[in-house]
């Protein structure tokens, strides 16, 4: 048997404590997956089953915020591990759970695509003990997930479980541990469920673990849906004209809408395959060198190597790019700390893929690049209000101000954690820690 040092385990606590007994699950880390956010999720439970075991701190009555993949994962591996006297109540906002990424065909989601080019990072497989997963449609990766949870209500939990969906008011107390709340329980009949009674109250808890996400993407003028909704910029377009299209942001989220708005029948899963073909393997192992001493900005290393190592890729992009669109790439964004110059979307910010397609789309003169404030960017290129696509990120800050009743007594220990990003996506379990449903 593996002992872990208490040091390790406090340390992987501390990095989720916001007060006593009230834990946060990625919210504030940057590069945030669905993957990241389930280790974070398994490393979180176990680093609390490892005190309860030890006699340090109880389990006692546990709340989980969110039940999406984070807190999904977490109320699974609480059922999985959780001793006779613990019980799990979890609360989603919307009308059924993991509603982010259900019914999404058109996103695709793979476990570890963001850390390419590093080692086994096309694993298609995320190889989770709790709520496992291989890539896919963002809604065969719902399905997965929510067959998967589905599972962990059973004989042994199920008097211990109870869920409430259309928490449309749940505000947390975090010095009291208390939770004031309306919804609707539900009854799990498998992966689906019964509506029950609706019912409100407030609650005492001796534990919390807030998982519910980074709050809606920010609103703008141009009412882009929502990153994980259904939409056809990936379709050629069924009239002969060339569309025209501005993309807002600098983050993953805008640079995949630069890719399907430009790269024709672009899907990510294949894409890396079709531009480096049996030359993958020996350009990734040359990237994997290279990165490690470029810096964060990788502008200039791609620039340097493009001749070498880039240019069957770039030749091979410029053979692919949509005739039926033509895309400019905002990259003033709203905020301070945007980029204003082409630069610094090649920093640290967003994934090498992502920043590797951006630089050979830009390399094939297949973009256009506005530095303009956002009105005069879509005003100056002709660009209809329904093909503005902002994709500026999530309010995090606004989200914690409406879940927390006493958010001044909780907001030093976020900017702690977006400060320290400590929550590492490193599986610190050993393996067969969690018994697998
Ligand atoms: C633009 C964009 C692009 C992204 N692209 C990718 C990608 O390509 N690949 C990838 O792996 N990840 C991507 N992500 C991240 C991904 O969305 C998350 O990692 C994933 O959704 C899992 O996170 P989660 O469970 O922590 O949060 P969420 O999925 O947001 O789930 C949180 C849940 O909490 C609920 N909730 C919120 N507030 C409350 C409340 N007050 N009370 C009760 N319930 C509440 C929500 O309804 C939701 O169901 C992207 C995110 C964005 C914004």
């Amino acid at each position: 048997m593996t002992v872990t040092p208490s040091s390790q385990i406090d340390a992987v606590i501390d990095s989720f404590r916001v007060k006593d007994g009230v834990f946060a699950v990625g919210m504030h880390e940057r590069g945030v997956t669905l993957y990241n956010q389930q280790v974070r999720a398994h490393n979180l439970v176990w680093a609390l089953s490892e005190l309860e075991q030890t006699g340090v701190r109880p389990l006692g009555r546990i709340a989980v915020i969110g039940g999406g993949a984070a807190g999904l994962t977490a109320t699974a591996a609480l059922l999985a591990c959780m001793p006779v006297g613990s019980s799990v109540t979890l609360f989603e906002k919307e009308w059924d759970l993991c509603p982010v990424q259900q019914g999404c065909d058109g996103r695709w989601l793979h476990p570890s695509l963001y850390a390419w080019p590093e080692w086994g990072s096309r694993a298609p497989s995320a190889s989770l003990p709790i709520l496992n997963w291989s890539e896919g449609r963002a809604s065969d990766v719902a399905r997965a997930l929510l067959d998967g949870f589905s599972k962990y209500i059973n004989e042994r939990t199920e008097s211990r479980f109870k869920a409430l969906v259309g928490v449309h008011h749940l505000q947390i107390n975090a010095t009291r541990k208390e939770i004031s709340f309306i919804g609707t329980n539900v009854v799990m009949t498998g992966p689906y469920f019964k509506q029950g009674d609706s019912e409100g109250g407030t609650e005492k808890f001796d534990t919390i673990i807030l998982a519910a996400g980074f709050g809606w993407e920010r609103v703008n003028d141009y009412n882009t849906s929502s990153y994980w909704r259904n939409e056809q910029i990936a379709q050629p377009n069924l009239t002969v004209d060339r569309s025209r299209y501005l993309v807002s942001g600098f983050g993953d989220g805008a640079l995949v809408d630069v890719s399907r708005l430009t790269i024709e029948r672009f899907r990510q899963d294949t894409i890396l395959y079709e531009l480096f073909g049996d030359k993958l393997e020996k350009t990734e192992e040359e990237l994997r060198r290279g990165i490690a001493k470029a810096g964060p900005n990788l502008l200039g290393y791609f620039t340097r190597i493009e001749a070498k190592l880039l240019e069957e890729a770039k030749v091979s992009m410029r053979g692919r790019l949509r005739k039926d669109t033509a895309v400019t790439l905002h990259v003033s964004g709203t905020d301070e700390k945007a980029p204003k110059d082409l630069r610094d979307v090649f920093g640290p910010g967003s994934s090498v893929l992502n920043r590797l397609l951006t630089y050979l789309l830009y390399r094939c003169g297949a973009i256009s690049i506005s530095r303009r404030p956002l009105g005069e960017a879509i005003s100056s290129a002709h660009i209809a209000h329904e093909h503005v696509l902002c994709r500026h990120g999530c309010d995090t800050k606004r989200h914690l101000q409406l879940i927390f009743s006493d958010y001044d007594k909780v907001k030093l220990a976020f900017a702690d954690m977006e400060d320290k990003q400590a929550q590492h996506p490193t599986r610190y379990w050993a393996p067969g820690y969690f018994p697998v449903c």
